[in-house]
């Protein structure tokens, strides 16, 4: 039987060690899961982090199609977060690679372990600027300028 494939948004963040090779991995890793498909990569972008501390991350956006459910691509992305040596130790703490389900379809979905949309996505410029290249219709230019004060820039031309 063929599986429906669904289509999800993937945002992803790093800022510790290499964080521009750990984003490209989390892309890599995720092109050759099994169950996923990716259909469109942002371009990448240096952040200053949001409510907290810590060296800039690099944060880029995946589009797929899933054959996985909603749970199960949330383990697969919290597996490839350990294997890329992520430790828990608190909220917001600096990250080897963050991957968060923005998106999943039409999908609403409300448990404990996951909310999608996700949640602060729309108060994100690290979020929504990425998902911008690789969904215009998605981002007006209003939300993004409502955010100015995220300093944010396009990998390679920072301080430009
Ligand atoms: P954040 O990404 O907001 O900085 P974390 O990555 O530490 O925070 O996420 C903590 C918890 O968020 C995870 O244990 C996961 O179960 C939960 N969670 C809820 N909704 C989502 C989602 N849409 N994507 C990823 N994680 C989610
Ligand atoms: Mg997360």
């Amino acid at each position: 039987m063929r599986r429906e494939k669904i289509q999800a948004d993937i945002g992803l963040g790093a800022n510790l060690g290499d964080p521009q090779q750990a984003v490209l991995a989390g892309i890599e890793a995720l092109r050759t899961s099994e169950g996923l498909e990716v259909l469109a990569q942002s371009h990448l972008y240096r952040s200053e982090p949001v409510s907290a501390g810590g060296p800039d991350y690099v944060n880029a956006v995946v589009r797929v199609f899933s054959e996985l459910c909603a749970p199960d691509l949330l383990a697969l992305l919290q597996h490839l977060e350990r294997r890329a040596g992520r430790v828990r130790s608190y909220r917001n703490a600096p990250r080897t690679l963050d991957l968060d389900l923005l998106s999943f379809g039409q999908g609403r979905i409300w448990s404990k372990s996951l909310t999608v949309p996700h949640p602060r996505m729309r108060d994100r410029a690290f979020v929504l600027r990425p998902l911008r290249d690789i969904d215009p219709s998605l981002v007006t230019s209003a939300e993004l300028e409502r955010l100015s004060d995220q300093r944010i820039a396009l990998v390679g031309a920072e301080g430009a």
